[in-house]
C-alpha cells in the first residue's frame, strides 16, 4: 500500500521550496480561484469537506472559521500555530521544509475566507531551518505580488511548550509571558489584541488549497466520514523506519508500524503504542489493529491527538515512561493554576519513588488520585495532558507498577529501552533533517 500524498503532494522527489517549482506543480492556482469566490463560499467548501484541525483537538475547520464575525469593527487576525512541541510530533516541520508555499497559499486563502488582512505564523524557536525556509518562501511570494494587501508576519517563539496552547500563543505574540487565558471569551471573539482571531495548525492550513483543488465532495471521499482526508503521521520509538508518512485516515496502527515502519527491530515484541503524541492515553499491543481515525481511537479510550505514533517494545519500563512524560509536563507547566502546578510535581515524586524502589503500598492509588484531581480541573489542556497518559499507564500495566513496590526496585534495572523510545528519529522518511523528538 503506497502513501497517499495530499499535503505533501508534488514534493516526493525534492522539496517544493522554490516558488517556480511550486507553481509548476499547480501551486497558487487555488488562491486565484478562492479570490474569485465569496468568502462564505470558501468556508462552505471547508464545511462540506469536513476537514478537521490537525493540531490535536480535531475541531471542524470550516465551523471554526464560521465563528469569526463578519462585521467586526476591529481587525481580524489569522494566526498559524507552528509551535509544534508535543513529544513525538514532527510533521509540521516536514510540511514547512517541503511545501512552505502550500502553507502560505493556505494562509492567504483562509485570510480571504475570514476577511483578514493580518496573518501571524508563530513558529517554534528551535525550528531554525524551517524558519529560514519559510522566510525565504514568504519573500518570494511577496515579490510575486501574491499578498494583495495582506501582511504576513513570521514570529519565532522562545521555546515554551505552553505557547502551543492557543491562548498562551496569543499572549506570547502580544509580547507577554506565555500563559493561557481563561475562556470565554474565545479567540474568535476576543483573541489577538482583543480582536477576532482564527488560530489553525500548520497541517490544517496547508490542506486548504488541496480541499479547493480537489473540491469538497472529492476530498470528503478520502478516509472515513468523520475523519476525512489524510494526515502526516509521525512514527517514532522502537520501530525500524521512523519518520513521517502521509496516509489516509483510517489506516491501522499495524499497517503504519509494520508495513511502513518496518516493525519492531532487534527481534523484540511490540508492548504498547502511544497513538497521538505523549499526552494521549496508551494502547496495548493487542490493540494494534485499531484504525487511525477519530471515532476508532475515541472508542478505544484514547485520542487522535497530533497524529504522532510512538511504538514501545517489550524492554521498556512503563514506570520510567510515566516518569519521563510527567517530568516533561511538570517542566512545561506555566504555573498559573494549582492542580497542574502542584499536581504534576506530586506525580513526579510518586513515580520517582516507584522507580527507585521506595514507594509504599497504596502509592498507586495515590498516583491515580492525584491524576484525578488534575483531570478536567485546570485552566488549559496541559494538566490533562500530564494526567491522562500516566493514569492510562497505571491502569493498563498495573501489575508492572505493582512489581516495583513489591520488589523494592525496577524489574528492568538498567535494561529498559526508554532511551530508544525517545531517541531522535534518524531515518527520516522524507527529509534528510533528523527529527528530534522533544522530550
Ligand atoms: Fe498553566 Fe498548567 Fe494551568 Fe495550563 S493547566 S494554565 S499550563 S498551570
Amino acid at each position: 500500500m503506497p502513501e497517499h500524498h495530499v499535503v505533501l503532494a508534488g514534493a516526493e522527489e525534492r522539496p517544493l521550496t522554490a516558488i517556480a517549482d511550486y507553481r509548476a506543480a499547480g501551486g497558487y492556482a487555488q488562491l486565484a480561484k478562492a479570490r474569485q469566490m465569496e468568502p462564505q463560499q470558501v468556508i462552505q467548501e471547508l464545511l462540506d469537506s469536513n476537514l478537521r484541525g490537525r493540531g490535536g483537538a480535531f475541531f471542524a475547520t470550516g465551523r471554526k472559521a464560521s465563528f469569526i464575525p463578519r462585521d467586526s469593527a476591529k481587525p481580524v487576525y489569522l494566526t498559524v500555530n507552528a509551535d509544534e512541541s508535543e513529544p513525538g510530533t514532527f510533521k509540521d516541520r516536514e510540511i514547512m521544509l517541503r511545501v512552505p508555499h502550500r502553507l502560505i497559499e493556505g494562509c492567504l486563502i483562509t485570510a480571504h475566507a475570514i476577511h483578514s488582512k493580518n496573518v501571524f505564523i508563530y513558529i517554534r524557536g528551535e525550528y531554525l531551518a524551517e524558519f529560514e525556509i519559510l522566510r525565504a518562501a514568504l519573500d518570494e511570494a511577496r515579490a510575486a505580488d501574491l499578498f494583495d494587501g495582506v501582511t504576513v508576519v513570521l514570529h519565532r517563539g522562545a521555546g515554551a511548550y505552553i505557547c502551543g496552547e492557543e491562548t498562551g500563543l496569543l499572549e506570547s505574540l502580544e509580547g507577554k509571558r506565555g500563559q493561557p487565558r481563561s475562556k470565554p471569551p474565545f479567540p474568535a471573539i476576543s483573541g489577538l489584541y482583543a480582536s477576532p482571531t482564527l488560530i489553525n495548525n500548520v497541517e490544517t492550513v496547508a490542506t486548504v488549497p488541496k480541499v479547493l483543488e480537489l473540491g469538497a465532495a472529492e476530498y470528503a471521499k478520502i478516509g472515513p466520514p468523520d475523519s476525512t482526508g489524510t494526515r502526516v503521521f509521525s512514527l517514532s520509538g522502537n520501530v525500524a523506519r521512523g519518520g513521517n508518512y502521509e496516509l489516509v485516515n483510517g489506516t491501522t496502527l499495524r499497517e503504519l508500524i509494520y508495513d511502513f515502519g518496518g516493525g519492531i527491530p532487534d527481534g523484540r515484541e511490540l508492548k504498547a503504542i502511544i497513538p497521538g503524541g505523549s499526552s494521549t492515553p496508551i494502547l496495548t499491543a493487542s490493540e494494534v489493529d485499531t484504525p487511525l481515525d477519530y471515532d476508532a481511537l475515541t472508542k478505544a479510550g484514547t485520542m487522535f491527538g497530533s497524529g504522532a505514533i510512538i511504538a514501545i517494545d517489550d524492554r521498556c519500563c512503563m514506570v520510567q515512561l510515566g516518569l519521563r512524560v510527567a517530568q516533561f509536563y511538570m517542566h512545561e507547566s506555566c504555573g498559573k493554576c494549582t492542580p497542574c502546578r502542584v499536581g504534576t510535581r506530586w506525580m513526579v515524586q510518586i513515580l520517582h519513588a516507584l522507580e527507585d524502589g521506595s514507594a509504599k503500598q497504596g502509592d498507586l492509588d495515590l498516583l491515580l488520585d492525584v491524576c484525578d484531581r488534575i483531570l478536567g480541573k485546570c485552566l488549559c489542556p496541559l494538566g490533562d495532558a500530564a494526567a491522562m497518559p500516566v493514569a492510562s499507564y497505571v491502569n493498563r500495566f498495573r501489575k508492572e507498577f505493582q512489581e516495583h513496590i513489591d520488589h523494592g526496585a525496577c524489574p528492568y534495572g538498567g535494561a529498559s529501552s526508554l532511551e530508544h523510545v525517545f531517541a531522535p528519529v534518524d531515518q527520516h522518511h522524507h527529509s534528510p533533517v533528523a527529527a528530534e523528538v522533544p522530550v
